[in-house]
């Protein structure tokens, strides 16, 4: 079902692409709206770095940190990719030519804002080459609607926008996500095995030899993974229990037992545990667990981790008219739990993604989608939104 829904939702964007001209906007003139006064309006300050991991999450974090800028896919009609400047925190396209037409249609004639799905799915950063990766698919001409994935790249960290072209995958092989270790791009894809079932599967693409090798599967097709040097940690939609699959040994262990509606954020030393009523820390070497936060039960939510160890979530609450209404979003951290910013009653808040002071959200507001960077000013939480690219 899930595959049927994302190639209908690609075939969708796929009819929507056009030739849309991009223009600069700086985002310092469109802050107004929301909750924001004008004492919060101010100009941007240059953004300390941070680590994040939203990768168990239920959604991967669509704001990626590279050395120099984050970057995200702006998803407002057509898909924009885009990077704010740590420097300047202005908001940029991925494309600084002038003459370029941004074209969507060509394989070999390629512009890196130019995204999908595909590729707002499988953006992430290696800090090893300072490149950015990212996919994007292409129809066969005469073949219905099979179409190919390709892999490039982009110097992120040089800012060379130039776009490299890296892998073409197979037919068929639609990407799930894609994260990088150690030289490696993990993705997943929804495979059959020999009986017919629906699988996942789990490949590495390997950038120095350009071969795809098999990792592992899932049985779920909703399974969430996050790659950690040697380990696969993942948890799946049906049973919510966190296991860990060694690269190396090929030997899965379970590391917390399923209970519904468990998120999970796992990090390099740390996994936080979100059920319906607390946030729980676990030191992945010594099993210390700790309270972060406690609430009253409540529905699906989001959350992101920094490195400090501050987790931001969201309580959405079940409207009337059956969504998922309620804009607060929350920190815990250092024992305590409280509302870090209010979007409103009339908001949801779909994708958190943090990094030091800096916290990312893609919030709908009366049903419109916006994306806005909160960060501390003083003694208030200042918000700005994006201008759309
Ligand atoms: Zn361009």
């Amino acid at each position: 079902m899930k595959k049927i829904l994302l190639i209908l939702l690609l075939s969708l964007f796929v009819a929507g692409c056009s030739g849309e001209d991009l223009h600069y906007i700086d985002p310092v003139d469109t802050t107004a709206g929301g909750n924001v006064t004008d004492s919060e309006v101010a100009e941007w300050i240059p953004i300390p770095g941070g680590v994040t991991a939203d990768g168990l999450s239920g959604m991967n974090g669509r704001f990626i940190e590279t050395k120099n800028a984050f970057v995200f896919c702006d998803n407002r009609g057509t898909v924009r990719t885009a990077y704010i400047s740590k420097a300047t925190g202005t908001v940029s396209p991925l494309c600084d030519d002038p003459l370029c037409s941004h074209p969507d249609d060509g394989v070999d004639d390629m512009c890196a804002v130019v995204g999908n799905l595909f590729t707002f799915s499988t953006l992430c950063y290696s800090p090893d080459s300072g490149r950015l990766y990212f996919v994007r698919p292409y129809r066969l001409f005469g073949m219905g609607n099979d179409m190919f994935l390709v892999l490039y790249s982009v110097d992120i960290d040089k800012m060379d926008l130039t776009v490299k072209e890296h892998h073409r995958f197979a037919v068929g092989v639609r990407l799930e996500t894609m994260q990088y270790s150690d030289g490696k791009l993990y993705f997943t894809y929804c495979d059959m095995d020999d009986e017919g079932n629906e699988i996942l599967k789990l490949d590495a693409y390997d950038i120095k030899s350009d071969k795809v090798e098999n990792i592992t599967f899932f049985e779920d097709a909703g399974t969430y993974f996050t790659v950690i040097g040697d380990s696969i940690y993942y948890s799946d939609k049906s049973l919510y229990a966190l296991n860990r699959y060694g690269i190396t040994d090929g030997k899965t262990e379970e590391l917390i037992p399923g209970k519904p509606r468990q998120q999970y954020i796992v990090t390099e030393d740390k996994i936080y545990l979100r059920d319906t009523t607390s946030v729980l820390v676990i030191d992945t070497a010594t099993g210390d667990r700790s309270e972060l936060a406690v609430y009253e039960e409540n529905t699906y939510s989001r959350a992101a981790a920094t490195a400090d160890g501050d987790v931001y979530y969201t309580l959405p609450y079940l409207s009337q008219i059956g969504d998922f209404k309620g804009g607060k979003l929350y920190v815990c951290g250092n024992g305590e739990s409280r509302v870090y910013y209010d979007f409103g009653d009339d908001a949801y808040i779909n994708m958190i993604s943090a990094y030091g002071d800096n916290v990312f959200v893609e919030v709908e507001i009366n049903d419109k989608m916006q994306f806005a960077r909160l960060t501390e000013a003083g003694d208030k939480v200042a918000c700005y939104f994006f201008p759309t690219l």
